[in-house]
């Protein structure tokens, strides 16, 4: 998600803002423009790029802007659901953007279906717009509160009427949020690396529980909430953001590189020959696996950056015969080498156990696969994409069997402790961590509420 506000060029922002973002999500892209007086959506499914190929930006003038782009988090990747939404009622008009998931949406729709509310997506993001509503005419700071207040689950929203925007994030601050200035015009992003490219300073995070209203007379903060200590996703500081960004006051590369040191700590390997990290989000904690070990780190697997979801895959036919899509083995690097692959984590273990046989057939002596998080053995109910038991290896084999399914010579997994050792730096910045689909233990969760609670909604 990315807005800004009181901005000549807001819709311009937004579009740069959205593109150093891409890699959180391709299947949806969309930017709304107020100029004061009425807003303007153009939305579509695709990346970022295709969506605004042929986009006019001097016929969307305006001060403020939301964008969002769209990772489909259950078989929904229809236009319908590409954010963000723009309501229109007589008294004016609202766009809403979110990023997360709601534990407690199936009851919220049912609740809002049965009190007459015809819902037009499967996206949680419409949940807010119809309580909002329920709670008087106009958006309004207090009708958004009363629609915040019934909300259960990981969220950060971006809310804006003709003349406001407004920011919110849910009390544990599970999903990443923060602030930043261009000038006397404010910024909001998910990921701090969209900043960089706009030219923007960054100010602060949004805290867990915080309501920003934002409009031409400034920034007005409302805390909703004080739950402490936050639990900002672990896997966002594994795998989904960008290592240029930083989380929480924490830099992503950084946070990678420790977990490869921890992993060597707790999981060294001395007489391999080289060290080498799944691209592109694995290799921050190969640098760091290598130079604990004393290993060096070499550029053993390559990814073809052009491959993407748009990409025509090759036919069953042509992949018998060998075509590689994604990811290629340097095998003047990897021929009869001892070598240690390290990958940030296994969720289904398909990519896994490739990476694994592409190495052999390249030459590979011995594979020694090392993860630089822990093992993800529960589904995630907080908007990272691994939402049953089922799916995941971890949740239904033990390490030993794992490592004989992707085909290893060892296996071994950074500890919740380790991770928690990498990531946290600074305890009075609040830097708590969720962890749930490593530990099971969910945050939501108040004291002495049991896991079933997920089941009652
Ligand atoms: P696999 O070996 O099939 O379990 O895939 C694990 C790889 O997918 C890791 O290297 C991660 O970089 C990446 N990954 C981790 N979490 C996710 C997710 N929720 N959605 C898509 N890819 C992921």
């Amino acid at each position: 998600m990315f807005g800004v506000w009181g901005h000549d060029k807001a819709a311009e922002i937004t579009y740069y803002g959205l593109h150093a973002m891409q890699h959180r999500g391709q299947d949806g892209a969309g930017v709304v423009v107020t100029n004061g007086e009425k807003l303007q959506l153009h939305k579509d499914t695709g990346l970022v790029n295709d969506v605004f190929k042929r986009f006019d930006f001097s016929k969307y003038p305006g001060r403020g802007a939301v964008g969002h782009v769209r990772n489909a988090t259950q078989d929904d990747g229809t236009f319908d659901n590409v954010q963000p939404f723009v309501f229109r009622t007589l008294e004016g008009s609202t766009a809403i953007a979110h990023s997360g998931e709601l534990v407690n949406a199936k009851t919220l729709r049912k609740e809002l279906e049965e009190s007459g509310s015809i819902l037009q997506t499967t996206s949680d993001t419409e949940i807010l717009a119809h309580l909002m509503k329920k709670n008087g005419e106009k958006t309004t700071e207090e009708a958004i509160l009363s629609g915040l207040e019934r909300l259960i689950g990981a969220y950060a929203y971006i809310v804006m009427t003709e003349d406001k925007m407004y920011v919110a994030l849910d009390p544990r601050g599970i999903r990443p949020l923060s602030l930043g200035r261009i000038g006397d015009a404010y910024v909001v992003a998910s990921e701090t690396c969209a900043f960089s490219i706009v030219g923007a300073t960054y100010e602060r995070e949004v805290l867990p529980g915080e309501l920003l209203t934002i409009s031409d007379e400034g920034i007005k903060s409302t805390r909703f909430s004080l739950r402490e200590p936050r639990s900002l996703c672990a896997m966002e500081y594994v795998y989904l953001s960008r290592p240029d960004s930083d989380l929480n006051h924490e830099n992503v590369h950084a946070s990678r590189k420790r977990m490869g040191i921890e992993l060597a700590r707790e999981a060294p390997i001395v007489d391999a020959d080289i060290v080498t990290g799944v691209p592109d989000s694995s290799i921050s904690a190969a640098i760091g696996y290598a130079e604990m070990c004393g290993i060096p780190y070499e550029m053993g697997i390559i990814k073809n950056r052009y491959v993407d979801r748009t990409f025509i895959q090759p036919s069953q036919e042509l992949r018998d015969q060998g075509v590689k899509m994604k990811l290629s083995p340097v095998r003047g690097i990897i021929e009869g080498k001892k070598i240690v692959m390290i990958d940030d984590s296994i969720v289904r273990g398909t990519t896994c156990k490739r990476i694994v046989r592409l190495l052999k057939e390249a030459g590979a002596k011995e594979v020694h696969v090392r993860i630089s998080s822990a093992r993800i053995e529960h589904p995630c109910y907080y908007g990272i994409d691994m939402s049953s038991r089922e799916e995941l290896i971890a949740a239904n084999y033990d390490t030993e069997a794992m490592r004989e399914l992707i085909g290893a010579d060892s296996l071994a997994f950074l500890s919740p402790e380790g991770m928690d050792k990498s990531i946290i730096r600074e305890k009075t910045l609040n830097q708590g961590l969720c962890k749930a689909c490593f530990t099971g233990d969910y945050p939501v969760l108040e004291k002495g509420e049991k896991k079933d609670f997920f089941r009652k909604y």
